[in-house]
């Protein structure tokens, strides 16, 4: 397996790794265990201290993390620096947070007694993540599993490796106990052996449908709990009484940010006829704006796709759709640089039957849809075999959320550009995954929700009626 740093924008090689070998995953895997066993006893406030610190290191380290990353997988450099500070916000909030998160429920109960849940670490997690937010979506797994005191073994993308092992080197430089986030470039058979390990007891992944279901098929095999992020093609509903300026300013920066690679971009506009002329031609306009470059120059507006193969891939898709009926309103032709961009580009007439109705684009290419009701724009936005986020622009945003309701994904944001934060739960239904990150119900994703039962005295007299449902207590 080949862990490469490959410049999208030069697309000089920068780096190679070396594989990681088994002997590496296996003292990773016993360093992580015996960790986990340290993390039982210590008080978390010992780890919310070292997790603050790890976001003040982040912060003093912004630079050297955010050119990294723009070097490795083109995005712009303030995009970069966006993100960096976001680990650190996601660090800091879970350090302030996570010990009162976790505090025991108490639960009201017909037995004689107190019944607690207690929230409480259940081992190693296996982390396998993408290079399209290479820091964040490591750091979303890892404040949360380092506060609850689960170690983690990363693998990450084959083309992300050198922010991979520089972000895991913040985080020790910082005070973490070597093992709290151990990353190896490890191929996929390590992985699978890694989820097979009984010390690892979970799973987390962001990626595609694709090595989600393949990563889940192996974790269901060994009954290890997983959780997954994966594709989104997240519907952007405008209604005809939407303050359009609002809309023309946010919708094309939503799916032009990251290069047009994040999960929950909006990659289906779905207008209402009387405003969808004035939204083309804005949209139209804005992506016409966008000036390609250097990723690290901070006048560039248009970065580099991540890489070769990825920008190849979605011209093949864009080809395939205009073969399939797709009008290009706008874009589509090559940009006159060595790195691997694509020109923003808008797709209109998509029937049903055309592949990228129900296939996920990558990169920065706007699929524009006109309807004539409310309720064909619900019905376009769940004809979808993902389920991740969504916008919905209303004049009125009470009826914007009434329409979000109805919308078959796990976020939906109403008369805004999406927030990721967090205090806010990130993750999605259908083919988007299950489970969710951040917030207390990303916290909680890996803990043994252990119930503790502390009775007042043995309750002889249900014996019988079966309210005590133990056959042990029988005589
Ligand atoms: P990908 O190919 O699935 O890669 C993601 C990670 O999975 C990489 O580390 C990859 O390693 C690894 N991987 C792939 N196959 C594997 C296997 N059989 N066993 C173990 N690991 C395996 O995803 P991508 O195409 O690079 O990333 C983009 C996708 O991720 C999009 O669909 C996007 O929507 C989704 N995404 C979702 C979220 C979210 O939060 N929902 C966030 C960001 C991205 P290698 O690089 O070595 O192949």
């Amino acid at each position: 397996m080949a862990y490469q740093t490959i410049n999208p924008y030069t697309n000089e090689m920068v780096k190679e790794y070396k594989d990681a070998t088994d002997q590496q995953l296996e003292e990773t895997l016993q360093r992580g265990h015996e960790l986990y066993k340290t993390f039982k006893k210590q008080e978390m406030k010992e780890r919310a201290k070292i997790l603050h610190q790890v976001a003040a290191t982040i912060r003093e380290k912004s630079d050297e993390l955010a050119r990294t990353c723009t070097t490795e997988m083109g995005k712009l450099l303030n995009e970069s620096k966006g993100e960096v500070e976001l680990c650190a916000v996601i660090a800091d909030w879970f350090a302030d947070h996570a010990e009162e998160m976790l505090q025991p429920d108490q639960i009201e109960t017909q037995a004689h007694g107190q019944a607690e849940v207690h929230y409480q670490a259940t081992g190693m997690i296996m982390m396998v993540e993408p290079w399209n937010f290479p820091y964040y979506q490591m750091m979303r797994v890892f404040a949360p599993n380092f506060m609850v005191g689960n170690p983690m073994v990363l693998k990450h993308a084959s083309n992300t490796p050198s922010s991979a092992q520089l972000l895991a080197d913040v985080i020790v430089e910082a005070g973490a106990p070597e093992g709290s986030l151990t990353n190896l470039f490890l191929d996929y058979d390590q992985v699978s052996k890694a989820i097979a390990d009984p010390r690892v007891q979970g799973v987390a992944l962001t990626g595609s449908e694709k090595s989600g279901a393949i990563v889940a098929k192996t974790a269901g095999e060994h009954l290890k709990k997983v959780t997954l992020e994966l594709g989104g093609m997240d519907p952007f509903i405008v209604l005809d009484d939407a303050n359009m300026d609002e809309v023309c300013d946010i919708a094309w920066r939503s799916r032009l940010y990251n290069a047009g690679q994040e999960c929950t971009s909006s990659k289906r506009f779905i207008v209402m006829e009387k405003v969808y002329d004035e939204f083309v031609e804005s949209l139209k306009e804005n992506f016409s704006k966008v000036k390609p470059g250097d990723p690290l120059d901070p006048e560039t507006t248009l970065a580099p796709m991540n890489s070769k193969k990825a920008k190849e891939q979605l011209q093949e898709q864009v080809e395939e759709a205009i073969k399939a009926g797709a009008t290009v309103e706008y874009g589509n032709e090559p940009i006159d640089l060595p790195g691997q961009f694509f020109m923003p580009t808008i797709l209109t007439g998509i029937d049903k039957d055309n592949p990228v109705h129900t296939t996920e684009l990558f990169g920065p290419v706007a699929v524009v849809y006109k309807v004539a009701s409310e309720e064909e724009a619900i019905e376009l936005a769940n004809d979808s075999p993902y389920g991740l986020g969504g916008i919905v622009f209303a004049g009125d945003k009470e009826h914007g959320a009434e329409l979000a309701k109805q919308i078959e994904t796990g976020m939906v944001f109403v008369n805004s550009f999406r927030y990721s934060l967090p205090e806010i739960p990130f993750g999605g239904v259908k083919h988007s995954g299950f489970g969710r990150e951040m917030s207390s119900m990303g916290l909680k994703a890996f803990v043994n929700e252990k119930l503790i039962l502390k009775a007042d005295h043995p309750d002889t007299d249900n014996l019988s009626s079966g309210l005590v449902a133990s056959q042990t207590l029988k005589k």
